[in-house]
């Protein structure tokens, strides 16, 4: 078959001998056919990236605020092409989708900022002891080198720019390899860089098949890997190459911890309306959605009719029509396998108050209750539209819960007390605490990944950009 969307090698389009085919999950029609890069193509990009890690990284910081800030405005004025093509290839609900080209501005924005702050580097007297007298150390961060870029499906551009515009940043070359369910957004990123005067080799987005990454994953070339997607797939990768710098964010189970302070009509309403919400957004299919509903029994009776009520009026359909909240799963199998772990949790005694049907790749948004700690969908990350509530005693048995899990992305705590949401910062084990919110915020530009299994490392741009690059010192002798 022909390809409609040509990948990218070393800043031009190219098609190779192979084809794929995306489709979309809610009513199978084709989106687009995608071309493969051959074994040669693969290495031809990685040669090309490589051949200029110095150049890149000796380009003016101007000139790269200046590509990014083009990305930017271009992202801006295709907003409603690229938020449709993000909800035809991924199922996301447009109106989510909208959200997400809007964050991915932001991205090459504050990447845009960075670009033109970093690198300043400081000076550090020496003399602070005998040994040091005389001398002066001056600081400069290098890029590591081509960064190979690995992005999940689930927010196909945005968590692509996260790749990308910290990569531009700081001048490293970037090779970007997009989910198979979803490519086409990344391609059309790529349409965006080729309008800026990179040099050619600085970027390359690789649609290369699953099987044949380790390849690429294992190749000397490629120092940094920054991967976002399952546990499994990003410790494999890790584990495969101890002697290269991965940073991994991969999955969670998020909490959202309602405390007995959080009792107003009003309080229990907001609450219930956020974690309806972001417990369905995008199917559940983000790894800082809420999974876990933590509650104190001085509240959870009032609660929990609210969050039902607030889950059950969330609109499911056609994720193309600007009213849905909750579209497809990215798949059939999706949502078999979420239908599957709530039939078992079911089975084994919980009940269910809300959803438990599936349509094709479209599961209802369902709350489960007493759901024992041993069934599956108590234990792993079930990227689907379901929640579980737990009723607690008190703050630190909640707090307790939270901790249960293996993982720790985020977690949310709907207190009004700061000296809660201080002890909540202190004892959750996770990458981010929202007080008054669900664990679903996230800013672009905030430090950004986990505790446990949730990865390794940070993004949010400037902390991408401190992970691709190390601190070279410079220190200066007879002054
Ligand atoms: P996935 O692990 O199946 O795939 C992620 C990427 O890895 C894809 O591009 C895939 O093609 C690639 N890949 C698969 N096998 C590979 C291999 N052997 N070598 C190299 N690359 C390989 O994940 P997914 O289903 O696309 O995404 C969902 C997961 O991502 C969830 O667990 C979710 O929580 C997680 N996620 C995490 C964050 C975060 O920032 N922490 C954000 C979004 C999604």
């Amino acid at each position: 078959m022909t390809a409609t969307h040509a990948f990218w090698l070393a800043g031009r389009q190219a098609t190779g001998t192979e084809t794929f085919d995306v489709h979309n999950s809610y009513d199978g029609r084709l989106v687009g056919t995608v071309a493969v890069p051959t074994e040669a193509q693969v290495e031809e990009a990685v040669a090309a990236a490589h051949a200029v890690v110095d150049e890149f990284a000796a380009t003016p910081a101007h000139v790269r605020a200046k590509a990014l800030n083009h990305v930017a405005d271009r992202l801006l004025e295709r907003t409603e092409e690229l938020a449709r093509l993000i909800s035809a290839e991924n199922g996301k609900p447009v109106k989510w989708a909208r959200g997400e080209v809007g964050r991915a501005v932001s991205v090459f924005r504050f990447a845009a900022e960075e670009a033109r702050r970093w690198n300043s580097g400081e000076a550090q007297r020496l003399d602070t002891d005998q040994g040091g007298q005389g001398r002066l150390a001056l600081t400069r961060r290098i890029p590591k080198g081509v960064v190979l870029g690995i992005a999940p499906f689930n927010f196909p551009l945005n968590l692509s720019a996260h790749k990308v515009a910290p990569a531009i940043a700081v001048g490293a070359p970037i090779i970007l390899k997009p989910a198979p369910a979803t490519p086409i957004s990344s391609l059309v990123l790529g349409e965006l860089l080729a309008e800026t005067d990179l040099p050619a080799g600085s970027w390359s987005v690789l649609t290369v098949p699953n099987d044949r990454m380790p390849a690429l994953v294992q190749d000397e070339r490629l120092p940094v890997i920054s991967f976002t997607g399952s546990d499994k797939v990003g410790y494999a990768i890790m584990d495969s190459v101890p002697r290269k710098h991965c940073t991994l964010e991969l999955g969670g189970n998020g909490a959202a911890v309602v405390l007995a302070d959080y009792a107003g009509d009003a309080d229990l309403d907001w609450a219930a309306n956020r974690i309806a919400t972001f417990s369905n957004y995008q199917g559940g299919q983000s790894c800082i959605s809420v999974q876990r509903v933590i509650a104190d029994a001085a509240v959870y009776d009032r609660l929990v009719p609210k969050v039902v009520a607030a889950v059950e009026a969330q609109v499911t359909g056609d994720p193309s029509d600007s009213a849905t909240d909750v579209g497809p799963l990215v798949s059939e199998d999706a949502a078999k396998r979420v239908e599957s772990w709530v039939d078992e949790a079911v089975s084994a005694g919980a009940s269910l108050l809300a959803g438990g049907k599936r349509d094709g790749a479209t599961y209802a948004p369902t709350v489960l209750a007493d759901v024992p700690d041993d069934v599956t969908i108590s234990c792993e990350e079930v990227f689907g539209p379901v929640l579980t509530l737990k009723k607690v005693d008190g703050e630190e048995a909640a707090f307790a819960e939270v901790n249960s899990s293996k993982y720790g992305l985020q977690a949310g705590v709907f207190t009004h007390d700061l000296h809660t949401a201080f002890r909540a910062h202190r004892a959750l084990e996770v990458g981010g605490v929202v007080i008054g919110d669900v664990p679903s915020y996230r800013a672009d530009q905030m430090p950004y990944g986990g505790a446990k299994q949730s990865g390794v490392g940070r993004e949010g741009v400037r902390y991408a950009m401190d992970d691709y690059t190390y601190e070279r010192v410079l220190v200066l002798t007879g002054l």
